[in-house]
Order: C-alpha cells, then structure tokens, then sequence
C-alpha cells in the first residue's frame, strides 16, 4: 500500500509497541517484564483511561470471576471492547482465556470450561506445537487450565491437548489456556506483538489515505 509523504515509511518501527497489561489481579508483572525483553513499552491497565491508545493487550491468568469483576468495578468493558474493535490486538491467557469467551466479554466466538483438566491434574506442562509459531514446540505450562469446549468457525484452532483446543485465534484476538510469561519462550508474547505491529501499519495506511480505505 502506497503511504503519502507525510506518513515517513519508518514510522511504525520507529516508536516502540504499547502493550497493556490488565493488572486488575493476577500474575501481570510477569507478562509486562517480558513484553518490555522483547522492546515494548510494558504499561499496567488498571482503569479505562489507560487502555486508550494501547498497541495490544495482555489479559493475564489469575482468577477469571475475581478479574471479570474487576473489569466490572472498574468499567473497564466498553474499553476494552473499544480497543477490540478498532481492530487492536489482544492475548488472553488461562483465566484471560475466560474472561474473553463468548460467557463473558465475548471477544471470541468460542466457550471456555473452567478447571477443565480436572483436579488430580490441576497443574502440568507439555511440549506443545502452536500453529503459527514455527516447528519448534513450546513448553507450555498448565495450571488450573481452561480448555475451549465449543466455538464457532471463524476461530482457528492453534493448539490442542488431547484433542481439546488450548490456543485459539479469531481476527486479532488469541487466547491460550497456558501460562506463556512462565517459561523464558517469549513466541505467544512475540505474536501478540507482530499482530500490534501489523494493525498499526493499517491505521497508518488508512491515515495516510485520508482514512477511505475500506479494510481494519
Ligand atoms: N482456574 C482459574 C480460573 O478459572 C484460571 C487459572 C489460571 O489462570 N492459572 O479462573
């Protein structure tokens, strides 16, 4: 896509990544140290203010009822649904996988059981290949892990376990049932920024057009 003169060609790679982490509850520090290794501006997201004008987002493991009501309390939904439909990208991890199944924010169109590795296998790790990652498999650690149930067809399957999806994509939303910021493999995190990457080239493509082009 052609850019006018005033767009510079370099725009996009040189101001770094915004990437928000939902710090409501859960094991966000974790997240926000790896998205800052891999150059992003790592920024807590505690209210709605802070949500605006982020790259991505990060809705971490924790406690899915205990960080849905946080989004509640803090009237974080229309923010976060905001960001999703401008076409920016967000990673849901284990209980972030909940919180965006269709039950609850609803950003994808899949169903999430919690829990449902059931309780003698609570916690586990496998070696586990993600589509889209390249062939090395990622050590992906489980604990009190959902597992999609249910979803519809525009969701791409990236990985499973037994048969059972565990990482899933719709548009510029991916969800995984592990615990990507526990391991020193930083592909989901990586994506999750290429995803950011791609979706601000289109902003800048559409500012750059006068903001007729038709595609998000
Ligand atoms: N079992 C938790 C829940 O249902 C999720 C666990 C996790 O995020 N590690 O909310």
């Amino acid at each position: 896509m052609p850019r006018s003169s005033s767009v510079p060609p370099e725009a996009g790679a040189t101001s770094r990544l915004r990437i928000g982490v939902l710090a409501s509850q859960g094991d966000f520090a974790a997240h926000a140290e790896m998205l800052a290794s891999l150059g992003a501006e790592a920024v807590e997201v505690r209210n709605p203010a802070e949500v605006e004008g982020l790259d991505g987002l990060v809705i971490p493991g924790g406690e899915s009822t205990t960080i849905t009501k946080a989004i509640e309390r803090d009237g974080l939904e229309p923010a976060i649904r905001a960001h999703a439909a401008a076409g920016r990208p967000v990673l849901g991890t284990c209980a972030g996988m909940i919180v965006c199944d269709r039950g609850h924010l609803g950003l994808v169109d899949a169903t999430a059981e919690r829990n449902a590795f059931g309780r003698q296998i609570a916690s586990f790790e496998v070696e586990l290949q993600v589509e889209g990652l390249g062939p090395d498999p990622l050590r992906a650690v489980f604990i009190r892990a959902p597992r999609i149930v249910s979803h519809g067809d525009d969701v791409e399957v990236l990985a499973s376990v037994d048969g059972h999806p565990v990482a899933v994509r719709q548009g510029q939303i991916v969800l995984c049932a592990f615990h990507p910021e526990l391991t020193d493999d930083s592909r989901m995190h990586a994506l999750l920024m290429a995803l950011a990457t791609a979706a601000r080239e289109r902003r800048e493509d559409r500012a750059a057009s006068g903001g007729h082009q038709a595609d998000a």
